[in-house]
């Protein structure tokens, strides 16, 4: 029985053994398709991240070029001048102190101003005097002599000093025409200078009272030069402007335009139509 029982022991051991045996074999296997299995999960989920991540890629790379895009054309936008909607200005609405005269904009009659006559005999539009006698007031007290040789001129007088330099182009031989514009070129035709409004001075040192370049290295004008728009002056026709105003340098020829236009016409060393055309007026 022992034997037996040896045998079947032994039996069931080796079966045992065999159990185990096909069990190891069985659980190597298991082992192996989880591995093998582990690896195409890892491989696909690798495989799948990577495509995400092109995708992504590809967003982002789109998504940066719609940006580059938008800001490229935000900076073109901001660079390029806005579109004109909005017409100029109308000539009549520029406000009195602003106002200037040209071959486009002449005035056919005297204007209706009122105008204050000076201790010196000239006359000038009322709202400026003020301002011009504290311009010579504080002239006087840097111990300067500003005089006064040209003010307010009415249509006829204009005419007067036209058809003087008119005459004197054709003592020199010009036709009528020729001489014409050959004195249009210093002495503005009659209806265009800004004498006539009322806003216009022609100042010079007592010292050099004639009206040529040299006239600029006075100490008069050299202080009006520097302090004029503080009274709300510009030296009207300057020397480097000539293409804009289309008048000769005139280094003693002011304008009235208001102390808040002078300033600004002053420190950005514009003319008065440089000016209006910042403001938006056509002129
Ligand atoms: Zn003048």
């Amino acid at each position: 029985m022992r034997s037996s029982n040896g045998y079947r022991n032994y039996k069931r051991r080796r079966r045992g053994f065999g159990y185990t045996r096909r069990n190891n074999l069985l659980f190597a296997e298991l082992i192996i398709m989880l591995v093998i299995v582990i690896i195409f999960v890892i491989v696909s989920i690798v495989k799948l991240s990577n495509i995400k991540k092109k995708d992504s890629d590809k967003t982002t790379k789109a998504a940066e070029t719609k940006v580059a895009a938008t800001s490229t054309q935000a900076v073109e936008t901001s660079t390029l001048p806005e579109p004109t909607t909005q017409a100029l200005k109308a000539f009549d609405e520029i406000p009195w102190n602003l106002v200037i005269l040209n071959t486009k904009h002449p005035i056919t009659e005297d204007l209706n101003i009122e105008l204050e006559t000076l201790k010196n005999g000239y006359r000038i539009d009322k709202r400026v005097v003020d301002e011009l006698q504290a311009m010579f007031d504080d002239a006087r007290k840097e111990g300067l002599s500003p005089v006064i040789c040209s003010s307010y001129r009415e249509m006829s007088y204009q005419q007067r000093l036209f058809d003087k330099a008119v005459n004197s182009f054709k003592a020199k031989g010009h036709n009528q025409q020729e001489a014409e514009s050959l004195a249009a070129t210093d002495t503005a035709i009659p209806g265009t200078s800004e004498h006539q409004l009322g806003l216009a001075l022609d100042i010079v040192d007592i010292n050099n009272q004639m009206l040529n370049d040299d006239q600029e290295n006075t100490p008069v004008q050299q202080w009006l030069m520097a302090n004029s728009y503080k009274y709300g002056f510009i030296l009207r026709y300057p020397k480097d402007k000539v293409d804009i105003t289309g008048i000769m340098y005139e280094p003693w020829h002011y304008r009235y335009v208001g102390k808040e236009a002078a300033k600004e016409i002053y420190e950005k060393k514009i003319t008065l139509e440089e000016y209006l055309t910042e403001l938006g007026y056509e002129y």
